[in-house]
């Protein structure tokens, strides 16, 4: 089964502290990379965390403050000279294609490979081989996204005893079967369906960019694996959550339950707080399987079955 992991680039929020960059996270799996936010200096710490400038990637920006967005074109930059050649999406508010487009044109930037742009909108953004993102409206200070990563569902589990009971030999029928093809054995067709158990569930995560608690993100991340949420505040400054439209951490702990997620993580913290304990805190008490993300996190995202 594939690894999953995610990697936590940068955890703060608009400003950088001495121990928090700003906001980037990826998703590693398989040497694919779907990268989520690149706030400045993310391309440091996707080479000092062993990303792979040339690896299969997909970008996704949630929305189009600088803290989010200003690293692009560095990250780009180092691809191009690293002699990158597959090419890479980006998944963005529309007007950063422009914004992207007339900086590389001032500063001479020429890219060595094909760039995909496709505008944010609700729905499937993107279709992989064996997964899929899709986006819902965030509600941040301006337009906004949030994000959902999700793998296929596998085949069920491959049963020889029932193979062998239908008289099907070991070999090439077998493997047939179990990549879901039927075959022919003595003049009788078999479905994959009688030698295959229930359709598995692939992993999901989700990714909620800047946005206050809404009812349509609880559904967008209901029954995910990993939710990584907005907490830049604790619930003593909901007022300026509010106003800023941003989430404390038992709002985003609250929605977690509300959700039905495996595990919450906590990141885009404000600098206000030097540790992330009290937030922490005040989220496992609604929710219990949180953790608080920090600069250099690794979590894996494990098979449930
Ligand atoms: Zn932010
Ligand atoms: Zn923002």
């Amino acid at each position: 089964m594939t690894k999953i992991e995610v990697v936590f680039l940068g955890t703060s929020s608009a400003t950088p502290t001495k121990r928090r960059s700003l906001p980037s996270v990826a998703i590693r799996r398989e040497g694919q990379v779907i990268l989520m936010d690149c706030g400045e200096g993310a391309q440091g710490r996707f080479v000092k965390f062993g990303l792979g400038l040339n690896r299969e990637m997909l970008i996704l920006i949630t929305h189009l403050h600088g803290d989010h967005v200003n690293g692009l074109l560095g990250l780009l930059q180092t691809m191009g000279m690293s002699q990158r050649i597959r090419t890479l999406t980006v998944v963005a508010p529309q007007e950063l294609f422009a914004w992207l487009k007339t900086t590389m044109k001032v500063l001479h930037i020429g890219l060595p490979f094909d760039l995909g742009f496709v505008p944010a909108r609700s729905g499937v953004v993107f279709r992989g081989k064996d997964f899929r993102v899709r986006a819902a409206r965030a509600s941040h200070s301006i337009e906004s996204w949030s994000f959902l990563f999700e793998e296929l569902p596998r085949p069920g589990v491959f049963d020889p005893k029932k193979a062998l009971s239908l008289g099907i030999p070991e070999g090439s029928k077998w493997s047939s079967l179990q990549r879901g093809r039927s075959v022919v054995v003595g003049g009788v067709r078999v479905h994959p369906r009688q030698v295959l158990g229930p359709e598995r569930p692939g992993r999901s995560i989700g990714y909620s960019g800047d946005t206050r608690p809404t009812r349509r993100l609880a559904k967008f991340f209901a029954g995910s694996d990993l939710l990584i949420f907005d907490s830049t505040f604790a619930s003593r400054d909901t007022d300026k959550a509010v106003e800023r439209k941003h989430s404390t951490a038992s709002e985003a702990a609250q929605l977690a339950k509300d959700a039905g997620v495996g595990r919450l993580v906590l990141t885009h913290f404000s600098a206000r707080y030097k540790r992330a304990d009290a937030l922490l805190r005040e989220a496992q008490r609604i929710f219990p399987q949180t953790v608080a993300a920090h600069d250099g996190l690794v979590l894996e995202v494990p098979t449930l079955q």
